[in-house]
């Protein structure tokens, strides 16, 4: 039997964060925290539509898009004297410096917004990140090289897929399940009951400020109830994205 692995992937560096911390201490799972080095303390809001928080767009573009807003969520990033205190024993992983999209940068840009926080990123907290997260999951074709020269193992992007494999392409990984979606329950228990010779690997994203959205499908007390799921299975192992492809590829031990 192939092993499972779960992975909480979160992204900005938000306050919420500490509170998600919390919560996957009580349980005792994993996850990975895509962070902007250059973004550190800024504090934005984040707008609703419909049941749904959709964007990352600053709220002045939700006006001009005609799209009519229902609430907003704020979206503080942690202070940069706070980070290497909160995320201590979590997965940081790099989101560029200042959350760019990287398929309109020059090219030039789109080296220094990933290297730079690779390194900014790896000082701070004391060892190689070896992860990373597309800003508005964009520019995976023309950052590929310059991901790889970054030493980055991994690549998430905003898509979903289908089915558990681990990904052909980690520097082209989709998600398993965006924690909005109305199916996360009927994908999470169809992930627990697939039996396979071949390890899984079932990858939820999030950004904290969804949970304070408070609707029907994106609220803090499911995010609790998808902990509470994952840490009833003894065979799933929840672990960050770095260390899922470390144990299915034997470079790490499992305890
Ligand atoms: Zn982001």
């Amino acid at each position: 039997m192939g092993k499972k692995f779960f992975a909480w992937s979160f992204d900005d560096g938000l306050e919420q964060d500490k509170k998600i911390i919390e919560i996957l201490k009580d349980y005792g799972l994993g996850a990975t925290f895509h962070l902007n080095s250059g973004l550190f303390g800024d504090k934005t809001y984040e707008g609703r539509i419909g049941n749904l928080g959709m964007t990352e767009k600053p709220a002045a573009s939700f006006r001009s898009s005609g799209f009519h807003l229902l609430s907003y969520a704020p979206h503080f990033r942690i202070p940069e004297d706070e980070v290497a205190q909160v995320y201590e024993g979590y997965e940081v992983a790099s989101h560029t410096c200042r959350h760019v999209n990287l398929a309109r940068c020059k090219e030039e840009e789109r080296q220094k917004e990933i290297a730079d926080d690779v390194k900014t990123l790896s000082e701070k907290f004391g060892y190689p990140v070896v992860g990373f997260a597309y800003p508005y999951g964009a520019g995976a074709k023309e950052s590929r090289e310059v991901l790889k020269a970054a030493g980055m193992k991994y690549a998430r992007l905003a898509r979903t897929r289908e089915g558990f494999k681990f990904p052909e392409d980690p520097l082209a990984m989709p998600l398993s399940c965006w924690h909005i979606s109305p199916k996360t329950f009927d994908l999470l228990n169809a992930f627990f009951q697939t039996e396979s010779d071949e390890d899984l690997f079932f990858l939820m994203f999030a950004h904290g400020y969804e949970f304070d959205f408070a609707t029907d499908e994106s609220n803090w007390s499911k995010f609790q109830r998808i902990c509470e799921m994952v840490a009833r299975h003894d065979d799933v192992i929840s672990c960050s994205i770095r260390d899922a492809f470390l144990y299915h590829e034997g470079k790490k031990e499992l305890q």
